[in-house]
């Protein structure tokens, strides 16, 4: 870690990586396989950031591995189409009720950036509304999550973002439709877009309540504007459909990344032909990119994709898995008499510190007890037990997790919550 500090800011290339909100050193890691990794001192830990959720199927699953061995040979960028792209194209587009035509960037960030170009392009209005406690990557006009009640124009949440450029997001308390219709109220035919976590994972894990999403699309279709649903975690995790199939709401654009790359650096934007038809070289919205589609990041997506497929019980078995450990938990804490609730949609989970009922908007979730939660943090450490760095961070299960895996992690629940 200090030799990292010396030539990287904090050590790391994201910040979360860095331990800062539980404090103490990051575990580097040294190699990953299933749902184990080993770090640099040979020590083994269950994971459950999982690259923070990319990796449905486990560290270095060997399809996986084989698609990016059989590609690499060929070679590894060539700035001109290949194959590959339709070929995961096809794939998600099949999958996912509301994509008819998509774009391949390299991260998620780049591709809420996109889909909010589009979005401003196709209604031909400036304002983006989002909800506090929502992720949609770094871009400038999406870092922004304060105000609360009403929605209200914003203040950026990170240094170096424009005041002016971050007035064109407004938000609003996520599950709160209310808040969604004053806004609309408040600027009449300047809204261009909704974007949304259909499934909130980056306050810790927070649902929509029953009928939020429903409300979300009809309130933009009221207003004329276009609802994003950034599924950039809950795509192919809530279900092969994404959380739009769970939740039969349609998107205008969804916004896609992490298992659709499989490990590898990918991102996509998509949605209904007309919107898609925007984007350049058929129409006027510029968008780019070098590595855009690139050969091993494809194969390992669509490795990934084909294998989740070809296992008809995936979700089902991610689903058994979940309950078997948010019970688990769920009685660790009790019996401890520790004040936490277990949030969990299928292989999503967090335990929220110093609540009776889960949260469920940001200004909720806020009050957590965070000094419990690195305690708990620590102790899960030690027990070999390798959790996100944040109460806000969602954990992920994986195909390769086994019964005896949640288990182990259940007993060191037990200890650390009564230490
Ligand atoms: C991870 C994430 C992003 C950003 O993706 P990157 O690949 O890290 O840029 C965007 N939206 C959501 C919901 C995410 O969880």
């Amino acid at each position: 870690m200090a030799r990292a500090e010396r030539v990287l800011p904090g050590g790391v290339d994201s910040p979360v990586r860095a331990y800062r909100a539980v404090g103490g050193s990051p575990v580097f890691v040294a190699s990953g396989r299933g749902s184990i990794i080993t770090d640099v001192d040979g020590r083994e830990y269950i994971d459950y950031v999982q690259s923070y959720g990319p990796l449905i199927l486990g560290h270095a699953h060997p399809a996986v591995v084989a698609a990016i061995q059989a590609a690499a040979p060929l070679g590894t960028s060539f700035g001109a189409p290949t194959e590959a792209e339709p070929a995961l194209a096809e794939r998600i587009i099949e999958a996912v009720p509301s994509i008819e035509m998509l774009r391949f960037v390299s991260s998620g960030t780049e591709a809420a950036m996109s889909a909010i170009r589009l979005a401003r392009a196709a209604t031909q209005r400036d304002l983006v509304l989002k909800f506090e406690g929502c992720y949609h990557g770094h871009a400038d006009g999406l870092l922004v999550a304060a105000g609360s009640g009403v929605a209200t124009l914003s203040l950026p949440d990170s240094a170096g973002v424009p005041a002016a450029y971050a007035a064109q997001t407004l938000v609003a308390p996520y599950n709160d439709l209310e808040s969604v219709q004053r806004a609309f109220a408040a600027h009449p035919g300047r809204i261009a877009a909704v974007i949304v976590e259909p499934i909130a994972g980056n306050m810790g894990l927070v649902l929509p309540a029953a009928g939020y999403l429903a409300g979300l699309r009809a309130a933009c279709d009221e207003a004329g504007a276009l609802l994003i649903f950034d599924e950039v975690i809950s795509g192919f995790r809530a279900s092969i459909g994404g959380a739009q199939a769970v939740y039969d709401v349609r998107p205008d654009i969804t916004v896609l990344g992490k298992i659709i790359g499989g490990g590898l650096p990918v991102g996509a934007y998509g949605g209904r032909r007309d919107l898609m038809s925007l984007i350049a070289p058929l129409g006027p919205v510029y968008q780019a990119g070098t590595l855009s589609g690139n050969p091993l990041a494809m194969a390992a997506g669509t490795a990934t994709l084909d294998t989740l497929r070809e296992m008809p019980d995936a979700y089902q078995r991610l689903d058994t898995l979940g309950a078997r450990l948010e019970a688990g938990l769920r009685d660790a804490i009790r019996t401890a008499r520790a004040r936490a609730v277990v949030a969990r949609s299928g292989s999503l989970l967090t335990v929220f510190f110093g609540f009776d009922a889960a949260p469920t908007n940001w200004a909720e979730a806020k009050q957590a007890d965070t000094a419990a939660f690195s305690r708990f943090h620590h102790a899960m450490l030690e027990g070999g037990v390798h959790l996100p760095p944040s109460q806000y961070e969602a954990w992920f299960l994986s195909l390769a997790h086994t019964e005896a895996d949640v288990d182990r992690t259940i007993a060191v629940a037990s200890q650390a919550l009564t230490a």
